[in-house]
């Protein structure tokens, strides 16, 4: 006879940084029932994916199984979490549940992108309950980098799975209660059968340090500033927003907020209590008002986003902000990685305008939110899971944490990537199947494949242009005018001083002498010849179209 099986997979956010997309299903294999967790998205970098803004996880299994899908809940809202929502729900119509930050954050989010679709969630309030189908939910609070992160404790009769989404130890988070240990060792005592977790830090020794001690460095670089102060960190950090309030507060200094995104989650934050008895803060319009040694501007931009208001104001180009000589900017917050060169450039625009700038490199201006090795053991104490899935992180986090569980005892340690269908129950652990898996683009307003060839197109046009060539010849052949050639991206002239289109046009004519009738093949000739001339002067094969126009 069938049983109910427990399977989990990931089809996003394992053997990578980002774009989580976890999902659990109970039932026979034949007839299964499916819960989503989270939904995110990765960053991708100009260099490798010219033109992409986000990568998404590819979702295609779940659209199969969309009927069997009975709700996607999010742990929390950071964009690797919930950052493909906005364009993936319209395929899967699912119910979404979230406590209220996350609602409100992701409501402000969706309403800002133009034409984007109504997409209701349903509110989950904080340390609540939450039953689908098979599947029992608690949401059980833990300290991270944004308000109201969540682990998941998701009950289901063929045993209890700990999701842990994003986590760490802090005993004075800031906002929040801590992570709540004592739920989580209840949980343990009443016995988990799988625990996957948060394996970002996994190769740090020791505990992360507390929000608490940040906000202390905070409050004495921001006091002992001689002039203007701006603070630029991830703007969904409302815990750090509100050192730096507190922290400009102390000094006597007024907060001006520059920057949408950051402007959204005050917003948000406001509304929702995260910012209560903090002092309001003003517009960018009021900046050039106050004295700069009245002023703490809080700017986004921290990973050195091009158009975001930090880079705008390295480069002076800011219509409201700027900073000069004696200013001092703190970096509170760390590069994801891929990020790093971006991040350079705009400290060196800092720099060369004189201003001093501050980076967790020298100060505690800055904590992960994930939790280093320490806290991976307390959290297996606590949960004393029979089977552990290293979750969320690159193949040398999962690695780590995978061996941290088992030299801690964890029986049953399953590294696995995203795709791989896990049998949780009955039964020891196994990958029993592969789901299909993959990434998608946002490409402007449009999702495309990533095997589309749009941007291998768009790469190799980067690395060496393009030759565009127009014929136009009569019905036996003849060419009835000079041909047309533009050279898009490609150096003017050869070593000698030879223009290029100059080479392409010799090549033209000296190949169109062989007069072909077919106008496929004049083509396809002529895009051979003057793909090899040019590369012949230039050492680098352009793209080349040959267009042949029979009139
Ligand atoms: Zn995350
Ligand atoms: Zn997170």
């Amino acid at each position: 006879m069938a049983q109910n099986e427990l399977v989990f997979a990931s089809l996003g956010g394992i053997g990578e940084i980002g774009m989580n997309l976890a999902i659990y299903g109970f039932g026979e294999d034949w007839r299964r029932q499916w819960i989503i967790v989270d939904c995110g998205v990765s960053f991708a970098s100009e260099e490798q994916l010219p033109g992409i803004d986000l990568i998404l996880p590819d979702i295609r299994y779940l659209i199969e199984e969309r009927k069997n899908i009975l709700g996607l809940v999010l742990t929390h809202g950071h964009e690797d979490h919930m950052g493909a929502l906005i364009d993936l729900w319209p395929r899967l119509k699912v119910p979404i549940h979230a406590t209220p930050f996350t609602a409100a954050l992701f409501e402000a989010r969706r309403a800002s992108e133009i034409g984007a679709p109504e997409i209701p969630v349903q509110v989950v309030p904080l340390d609540g309950h939450l039953s689908i189908g098979p599947f029992a939910i608690d949401f059980i609070n833990v300290a991270h980098s944004i308000p109201e992160s969540n682990a998941l404790a998701i009950r289901t009769p063929a045993g209890t799975i700990l999701h842990t989404g994003d986590w760490k130890i802090d005993p004075t988070p800031l906002l929040g209660g801590p992570t709540d240990a004592a739920k989580l060792s209840a949980l343990g005592e009443a016995g988990v059968l799988a625990l996957v977790g948060d394996s970002t830090n996994a190769i740090r020794d020791g505990r992360s340090p507390s929000e608490a001690d940040v906000a202390k460095t905070l409050g004495e670089l921001i006091r002992t500033a001689p002039r203007r102060v701006a603070v630029t960190t991830f703007a969904s950090h409302v815990g750090r927003l509100r050192a730096v309030a507190d922290a400009a507060r102390a000094a006597g200094r007024e907060v001006v907020v520059v920057g949408r995104a950051m402007e959204r989650v005050v917003q948000v934050a406001r509304e929702t209590g995260y910012l209560d008895g903090v002092q309001e803060f003003r517009g960018v319009d009021s900046y050039d008002y106050l004295p700069p040694e009245k002023v703490v501007a809080l700017c986004t931009g921290s990973q050195g986003e091009p158009r975001a208001a930090l880079a705008r104001i390295a480069e002076d180009e800011h219509p409201d902000v700027a900073l000069s000589r004696g200013d001092r900017v703190i970096f509170s917050a760390r590069p994801i990685p891929g990020n790093e060169k971006a991040i350079a450039r705009v400290i060196n625009g800092l720099v060369s305008q004189g201003v001093e700038v501050i980076t967790d490199r020298t100060h505690l201006v800055h904590v992960s939110g994930h939790p280093r090795r320490d806290e991976l053991r307390d959290m297996i104490g606590w949960v004393r899971p029979k089977i552990l899935i290293p979750a969320h992180g690159e193949p040398l986090h999962l690695a780590e944490h995978a061996e941290l569980a088992r030299r801690a005892g964890v029986p049953q340690v399953l590294v696995c990537r995203n795709g791989d269908l896990v049998r949780l129950s009955p039964g020891p652990a196994e990958i029993v199947d592969q789901l299909p898996s993959g990434r998608l683009y946002k490409d402007g307003a449009l999702v495309i494949a990533a095997e589309a060839r749009t941007v291998a197109a768009r790469r190799r046009l980067s690395f060496s242009g393009v030759v565009s060539v127009a014929i136009a010849v009569n019905d036996k052949g003849a060419l009835l005018a000079d041909p047309e050639i533009e050279l898009i991206g490609l150096p003017e002239s050869d070593a000698g001083g030879t223009p290029l289109l100059e080479v392409a046009r010799r090549a033209v004519e000296a190949t169109f002498e062989t007069r072909r009738r077919d106008p496929d093949e004049v083509a396809e000739s002529l895009r051979r010849a003057v793909r090899g001339a040019i590369a012949e002067r230039w050492g680098k094969k352009p793209i080349c179209h040959v267009h042949v126009l029979v009139v």
